[in-house]
């Protein structure tokens, strides 16, 4: 750890806290993270020469393991033409005709640089369209760290302690209004409260920043009823899910219709990439068509384009990639749940598709309430545990474990090994 102990007193003197993220800083289990010098396949290599099995897949958007040969190669050949053109590209087109032909429901989508930039688009474009000014969210989901989604915040944003961030004016947060995930009761009080003044209700179909919390039967559907009823669109925040749970993302896996879809790193292929995508109606209110403003010098970069497209022409072309990847989470969930048996362990553990996350608790976990109580330094134990055998998941309990395709049959047998040794530490 010598080298990853001198990159982060060094960096500590420049960056705030060490990183430019706040998770990756290990605050919340109290160690030094891992400088990584490279990844690939299922593996990273920190700066000391130790490697671990990754299952954090840089938060998601690894779903063909690290450094896929058509990826890399896509990107490869996109940067001998060039870096950046402040101009429109054949790849861009391309990028969209493919999302529109994989994703239910859409139409147009605009590129931009981040989750975060997609979500913060996505809303304007939902206030613009309806002239409503409110929004709904749901306390404990995570949509990026513009102003109004800032409030009630999952990932690192709880785990740091803030899950309303300071720097944010209450004149602005008043408008968004936070409602219970799997909790229809409590967005259908605010929707008839605050009566013609929703424009939207934005929802993480499964909730991935709170650990993983799938949506209980009905409420995706609820949650479309209701905003038809009351005349609110309805955001669906793949960021996380879009084109993970399904190539069609979460409309396709839980066959519900979302108005506008915001997706974020995992169209990039690790890249530094975003989307916001609907109907033709929706999106032809923005710049330059409508007028609702959105722009931005980087969007659609050639080469994150070419990362993206490679990508996601993998997965069209590798339908079956999805029944592997949900196979390995389920054996992987079900092992830590004979695991957490064998040794009494009191720990539950949710998966969906290739998102899994063991809370800390013996009861099942199915509401933010219940995610919250999972014991948090417990969870710390367990990292600790796993990363000195060679296992590396999120450095906090409020987040997922990303399976991917490079993850194979030998790497989920170590896992298991590593996570019955720690459970029986207790
Ligand atoms: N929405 C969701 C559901 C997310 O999980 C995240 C980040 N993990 C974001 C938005 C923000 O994306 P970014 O970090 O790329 O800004």
């Amino acid at each position: 750890m010598e080298r990853s102990q001198e990159l982060f007193d060094r960096a500590q003197k420049v960056l705030p806290g060490g990183v430019n993220s706040p998770v990756r800083a290990f605050r919340a289990v109290e160690l030094c993270p891992r400088f990584i010098e490279r990844a690939d396949g299922a593996y990273i290599y920190d700066a000391d020469g130790k490697h671990y099995i990754d299952y954090v897949c840089s938060w998601g958007p690894m779903l063909l393991g690290h450094n896929h040969p058509a990826v890399r190669e896509a990107v490869e050949r996109a940067v001998k033409d060039g870096l950046s053109f402040g101009a429109p590209t054949q790849r861009e087109v391309e990028m969209a005709e493919l999302m529109v032909e994989m994703v239910p429901n859409i139409e147009m989508v605009r590129m931009v640089n981040s989750g975060t930039e997609a979500v913060m688009s996505a809303l304007r474009l939902a206030r613009g369209a309806t002239g409503r000014d409110k929004l709904i969210k749901f306390e404990g989901c995570y949509h990026g760290h513009s102003d109004c989604l800032l409030v009630n915040a999952g990932s690192s944003a709880l785990a740091g302690g803030h899950p309303s961030s300071a720097g944010v004016p209450e004149d602005i947060v008043k408008h968004t209004l936070t409602a219970q995930y799997n909790d229809l009761a409590s967005v259908e009080v605010l929707l008839e409260e605050y009566h013609g003044q929703v424009a939207c209700v934005i929802v993480e179909p499964v909730a991935a920043n709170m650990g993983v919390v799938g949506p209980a039967p009905g409420f995706l559907e609820g949650l479309r009823a209701l905003c038809d009823k009351h005349g609110a669109l309805l955001i669906f925040d793949e960021v996380i899910t879009g084109f993970r749970l399904a190539s069609g993302g979460a409309q396709e896996y839980f066959g519900v219709r979302a108005d506008l879809v915001t997706f974020g790193k995992i169209i990039g292929g690790g890249m530094p990439v975003g989307a916001y995508c609907g109907s033709r109606a929706l999106m032809e209110q923005v710049a330059p068509c409508g007028p609702v403003y959105q722009a931005g010098t980087l969007s659609g970069n050639p080469v994150a384009m070419a990362a993206g497209l490679a990508q996601l022409r993998y997965i069209q072309a590798h339908p079956e990639v999805y029944a592997a990847l949900e196979k390995y989470a389920k054996e992987l969930a079900e092992g830590m749940r004979r695991a957490a048996a064998k040794h009494g362990a009191g720990v539950a553990v949710n998966q969906i598709g290739s998102l899994v996350a063991p809370f800390f608790t013996p009861s099942a976990v199915t509401t933010f309430l219940d995610a919250k109580g999972s014991d948090v330094g417990r969870y710390a134990r367990y990292f600790k545990g796993m990363l000195e055998r060679g296992v590396y998941l999120a450095p906090a309990q409020f987040e997922a474990m990303f399976v991917s395709t490079a993850h194979t049959r030998e790497d989920l047998e170590c896992t298991l090994e590593a996570v019955d040794e720690v459970f029986a530490e207790g």
